[in-house]
């Protein structure tokens, strides 16, 4: 400890790259910021290394000061003798602009014991296993290299434990201090929310229940909408490394995978993204594929079938009024219903059903087809059509770049394929993600035991029911509607032929 109170000598480092809509800074701004970064830390900065790639958008582009910065870092000197044990930027990706920097930056770096890095924004001990994965472009690590780092993240967890240094900012929710073991209560929160949001649980009655059971985030706040939705959107909750909000991946396209431990599938991950991006004011089918624009009323349904119920009185030029039902109450004078509105609302007025009963009938309907349907359901699984295709053009790329790397294949040519195979790779992944999102759906409809669904589906939720959201979802992704045919006139007994449904196939 004591030794760390005089002035550690670090280099900075500063480039301004060929991205100019992510240059914040210029190199003399960078380099200030990391002057007092490192003052911050109680360390100096003992030499600047500068690289200019704006004018280098040719990827053959070779930075002198970074190659420089590499050999001194192995040393643990400048060339002048000056003693170095340390490296300041403004962020990480500053440090890698080919695949394959970033890794061997790691490499010079962690030569050394006891170095220190940070950022702008934090400290990062570049000897921790979770380094790997900051790198912008994918880094691939020998076995003999990933031994290394594990022994001497063991190292770094002691002496930080001794030092009582958490490691980075705040911790993530669903991990502990150290970013990499999971806090088990919190993970199983974000395991069952993620189970319950993919079948059809609305975010605002996670977060209810959460609320409720006093979950509190891992600043101390109390979880709402807005947070959980955020929460839920993580790639790192499937294990995926995410930077400015896009997935991190490496040569062949494929996400780079962090090294703590995941708490749901990539799978699972991929189906909530695609629902919560689909969900931008877009209504879904049960695959997940957007089939319109929301209703108004998507948000607050505070009765079962509001949306589903049909009014079937036929018209007088043919064909069926079709109107969505509307609730009325009658101010406990008798029981509420489910009415088609008056003419001067737009109905016709021909059809009215007492609420209770039809959303009794209609939910036995749908729990039975439900308790059908999940023998069946557990046994279709296809195989993705194009995976094939998929292969190919990753395989295609590899091939010309590597090609090209070898001096075999022309610039001019090169950069004349690249964009459409980059396109046909990036069309390909899209189609694949989408494809085992819909799996996923199928497979996480089937998983959950309809005879649990019917237990809770008449409970309160304060009892452990489901939530009418869920409850809703079910029946959307069993029925397009249901038309409600007219009882002829005066009051008869309820009768459930009268409600026809239309099922969804
Ligand atoms: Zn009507």
């Amino acid at each position: 400890m004591t030794e760390r109170s005089a002035l550690v000598p670090v280099v900075s480092y500063a480039r301004i790259s060929a991205d100019t809509k992510r240059d914040g800074h210029g190199v003399k701004d960078q380099h200030k910021v990391n002057r007092e970064t490192a003052a911050r830390h109680g360390w100096t900065v003992v030499h600047q290394f500068t690289d200019n790639d704006k004018s280098a958008a040719k990827l053959d582009v070779v930075r002198d000061a970074f190659e420089d910065m590499l050999k001194a870092l192995k040393a643990g000197k400048l060339p002048d003798g000056t003693e170095i044990r340390g490296v300041v930027v403004v962020a990480d990706d500053r440090l890698a602009r080919r695949p394959g920097d970033y890794e061997r930056f790691l490499d010079a770096f962690t030569h050394n014991e006891d170095f220190v890095f940070a950022d702008a924004k934090q400290e990062i001990d570049l000897y921790n296993e979770d380094a790997e994965t900051m790198g912008l472009i994918g880094v691939v690590f020998s076995k003999k290299e990933v031994r290394r780092i594990a022994r001497r993240t063991r190292q770094g967890h002691r002496r930080r434990a001794e030092q009582g240094i958490p490691v980075g900012g705040h911790r993530p929710f669903g991990w502990k201090w150290d970013r990499v073991t999971l806090e088990p209560a919190e993970a199983e929160l974000i395991r069952s929310a993620a189970q319950q949001f993919i079948a059809g649980r609305s975010l605002g009655s996670i977060a209810n229940e959460w609320r409720r059971n006093g979950v509190l985030t891992p600043r101390g706040n109390l979880w709402i909408t807005k947070t959980i939705k955020a929460m839920l959107g993580h790639a790192r909750n499937c294990g995926w490394r995410e930077l400015h909000g896009e997935l991190v991946r490496d040569e062949s396209g494929n996400p780079v995978v962090g090294t703590w431990q995941p708490i749901i599938t990539p799978e699972q991950w991929m189906t909530i993204r695609a629902l919560l991006d689909a969900r931008k004011g877009k209504r879904l089918d049960n695959n997940g594929a957007i089939v319109g624009v929301l209703p108004q009323d998507y948000r607050d349904h505070r009765y079962l079938l509001t949306g589903i119920l049909r009014c079937g009185r036929e018209k007088e030029g043919g064909g069926i009024c079709n109107k969505l039902l509307r609730v009325k109450t009658y101010n406990g004078r008798r029981p509420w219903g489910y009415v088609c509105e008056s003419p001067a609302a737009g109905g016709c007025s021909g059809v009215g059903r007492r609420g209770d009963l039809v959303d009794f009938f209609i939910s036995e309907l749908v729990i039975s087809k439900m308790e059908e349907a999940q023998f069946a359901e557990a046994e279709q699984d296809g195989e993705w059509s194009n995976a094939e295709e998929y292969e190919n053009a990753k395989e295609r790329l590899e091939v010309m770049t590597r090609q090209w790397e070898e001096g075999k294949v022309s610039n001019e040519h090169y950069f004349r394929m690249l964009p459409r195979l980059e396109k046909a790779v990036s069309r390909l992944r899209a189609e694949e993600a989408r494809f085992k999102a819909s799996a996923e759906r199928r497979h996480a409809r089937s998983r959950i035991d309809v005879a649990e669904i019917r237990r809770r589906w008449y409970l309160p939720e304060e009892e452990g029911g489901l939530p009418l959201s869920q409850k809703r979802a079910h029946i959307r992704e069993a029925l397009h509607a249901v038309i409600v045919h007219p009882s002829g006139k005066g009051r008869k007994p309820f009768n459930p032929d009268l409600l026809e449904p239309i099922w969804r196939e």
